[in-house]
């Protein structure tokens, strides 16, 4: 079976073949309007597409369904209900019906809801997102949808995304149409998300108390090896792994998302998957799927998946790169440079519009992706800074430059062979990548670097469609009633102001040295270095204003979304410090108290023995670890105290920057003590295993 992968490909999809072999002709059509976005779906419809879905599904194994959405939490959610329903003699028959379908109830009163839930009804819905194909996993038929309250508030990733693709939608195509392209009726936002991961040994894991609670090591001395011989990044797979990639690859198969690239990252035990690019939200619950299905091949494999962003010290950590782009229902990408000048005017429009919204909007980018695993990732010299900026490459920066530079119209004709002259070398110069941009254009679409492997790739593409939207709406209020003769002059214009106004944003070089936080500070640009840092930023009037304006939040969703981040991150930080307590106290003091005294011992037997023998190692070797052993014991004190502290405060922006300042930085300093202690001691008497374990027994 698995030679032939284009059979297998989307098996377990109630995908476009299907649904016309299963669906009358009206209703395979009516279903595709609602698809394109077209139309909002019949009931009648409804019934009949859920009666096909439950066949196939049924036809394939599945006894159950299941509304799948996605709540505040990173990870999905579903409940699910068999198509089971008894005639009252006995038997049952196989049920499912358009309303089924359509809308569910879960209880949401278990889910985050910052403060919603406590205004409005427990109960919550979920309504199908028909855009996203159904599928069939474990016997279940899953049901792609969005989370909100009772009352209609966004409880969940999805809604808010589709909330923005729909605004800059609408946005880029009237744009369009007022730059003469009026064929244009739709444009689909499209994402490729690059997924970062390591696998470890199970065995090797399961003794690892701060990988289970937390995801990441709280301690652990550096092995000998790191990343410094560079021999991993794109190295040869070990047959362990190559074994697991090929298997992932499959499953993803037949679920239709489309797996390409699988290679070695550049930390030990690190890979990388990349995904064909789909449509924005179809690409974000393929990669949640993708997520899950990872960590449970890997449990299958004797291994678990890490996709922490920060599970290991000293080595990089995990991203996700939100490759991002635009392409209009004509088949054109806006981000592709093409050949010709009157191509360009289009494609420069668009270029400006990015480097406006990233600048108007950089702080809601940054926040997008604040967690209190990617604090540790940003600005640590792996990936980029907290600073976001956009790399353009130098051709098109110049590009740009000239025409801002060519104030005067007369002197166009020289611009524009100034664009035809550097156009095809910059078109061969796009694999020229900087990577320690945040934000890079890499030949036809954005790379967005910044995301944390964990989160959802929701977040980061509803700011930039918003703002993109906005500023799309902008530009568009300023030529929509200009003279067509007087056009190309006014876009000038607007490129023009728009990169004297913006200019600030773009930076080539290289993001991650010192001399960046310097000038990015000089040139005004936010810096914001940790979590709490960020989501100040987040309830800004600015910020507020974009997203009720959009529709994209009301307020009491943004309140909410501010209030959930803050809560997990104070969670997270609490939970790691109550981890790190327990390890000290429970397993690593007695460890080190048992090999001080096993030494003592030592000493003393060797002097009854040999009276005048030297001691040194011993006395040396127990004078430092009953230092550590004190300084451990001080440590957690502080950190118990601190940890209580930070539980008493209540104003929740303040207690995160207590948790960030005082508590993280706690956690270091013990991390700092445990870890000297840890290379002083022999492998067999550690009660977790070593760095050199974790990444190297594969
Ligand atoms: P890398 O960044 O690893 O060098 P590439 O830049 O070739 O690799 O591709 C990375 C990702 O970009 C892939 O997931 C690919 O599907 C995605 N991608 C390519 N074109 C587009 C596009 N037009 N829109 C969104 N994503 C795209
Ligand atoms: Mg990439």
């Amino acid at each position: 079976m698995e030679s032939n992968i284009p059979e297998i490909y989307g098996c377990y999809v109630f995908n476009d073949k299907i649904m016309r072999n299963k669906l009358p002709k009206d209703v395979y059509k009516a279903l595709r309007k609602t698809i394109q976005n077209e139309t909002h779906l019949q009931l009648d419809i409804a019934n009949s597409v859920a009666v096909a879905m439950k066949e196939w599904a049924i036809e394939n194994g599945a006894t159950h369904y299941t509304h799948w959405f996605q709540p505040m939490t990173n990870v999905t959610a579903e409940k699910h209900d068999s198509f089971v329903c008894p005639t009252g003699d006995g038997q049952v028959i196989m049920d499912f019906s358009g309303k089924e379908l359509v809308k569910g109830e879960p209880d949401a009163s278990s889910f985050p809801s910052g403060g919603l839930r406590a205004t409005f009804e427990a109960r919550g819905y979920t309504a199908w997102d028909p855009t996203s194909p159904a599928f069939i996993k474990d016997k279940t038929l899953y049901i792609p949808t969005a989370f909100c309250s009772y009352s209609g508030e966004a409880l969940d990733k999805k809604t808010p995304l589709l909330r923005s693709m729909e605004t800059l939608n609408r946005a880029a195509v009237k744009l369009l149409h007022v730059l003469g392209n009026k064929d244009v009726k739709h444009i689909s936002i499209t994402i490729g998300a690059e997924q970062e991961y390591f696998l470890v040994d199970k065995d090797v894991y399961q003794n690892r108390k701060d990988l289970k609670y937390t995801g990441r090591t709280l301690f652990g001395a550096p092995a000998p090896k790191g990343q410094e011989m560079e021999d991993h990044y794109f190295g040869n797979l070990k047959p362990r792994i190559a074994a697991y990639m090929h298997d992932l690859d499959m499953e993803l198969w037949k679920l239709g998302i489309p797996s390409k690239t699988k290679h070695n990252e550049a930390a030990p035990a690190q890979h990388e998957l990349a995904p064909v690019f789909e449509t924005a939200n179809v690409a974000v619950d393929h990669n949640q799927l993708t997520m899950e299905i990872m960590k449970k091949l890997a449990d299958k494999h004797n291994m678990v998946c890490l996709l922490h962003e920060k599970p290991f010290e000293g080595i990089n950590g995990s991203g996700k790169h939100d490759n991002w782009s635009l392409t209009t229902d004509t088949g054109e990408n806006l981000f592709d440079p093409g050949k010709t000048p009157a191509e360009n005017t289009q494609f420069l429009v668009f270029l400006v519009a990015v480097i406006k919204a990233v600048d108007d909007y950089a702080d809601l980018l940054r926040i997008s992706v604040a967690s209190a695993g990617n604090d540790h990732r940003l600005g640590g010299h792996e990936a980029p800074p907290a600073i976001v900026s956009i790399y353009l490459g130098d051709d098109l920066y110049r590009i740009l430059r000239s025409i801002q530079k060519d104030r005067e119209i007369n002197q166009q004709d020289e611009v524009e062979m100034d664009i035809a002259k550097v156009l095809p070398h910059f078109l061969q110069d796009t694999t020229d990548r900087n990577r320690t941009s945040p934000f890079a254009f890499t030949g036809n679409k954005f790379e967005f670097r910044m995301l944390g492997s964990s989160a959802s790739v929701a977040d980061p593409n509803v700011y930039l469609n918003t703002a993109m939207a906005e500023t799309l709406n902008q530009f568009r209020e300023r030529l929509e009633n200009v003279p067509e003769e007087e056009m190309e002059t006014e876009i000038r214009k607007l490129i023009q102001e728009t990169m004297a106004n913006h200019r600030r944003v773009i930076f080539n070089g290289n993001g991650y040295t010192d001399e960046w936080v310097e000038e990015a500070a000089k040139r005004g640009l936010f810096n914001l270095v940790s979590t709490p840092d960020a989501l100040e930023q987040f309830i800004s009037e600015k910020n507020k204003k974009l997203l009720l304006e959009h529709k994209i939040f009301t307020e009491q969703e943004l309140y909410s979304r501010y209030e959930i981040m803050l809560e997990n991150y104070m969670k997270t930080i609490n939970l790691e410090a109550n981890t790190m307590i327990e390890m000290i106290q429970k397993d690593f003091l007695p460890a080190v108290v048992a090999y001080t005294k096993e030494l003592a011992e030592t000493a003393s037997l060797k002097k009854s023995v040999v009276p005048d023998v030297t001691l040194v190692s011993e006395e040396s070797l127990i004078k430092k670890l009953s230092e550590a052993q004190t300084n451990l014991y001080n440590g957690i004190e502080k950190l118990k105290a601190d940890n209580l502290a930070a539980k008493q405060i209540a104003n929740h922006l303040e207690a995160a920057k207590y948790y960030q300042s005082v508590v993280l930085k706690d956690m270091e300093d013990i991390r700092i003590f445990a870890d000297e202690a840890e290379a002083l001691m022999p492998e067999a008497k550690l009660p977790y295993p070593t760095y050199g374990e974790l990444l190297f027994s594969i």
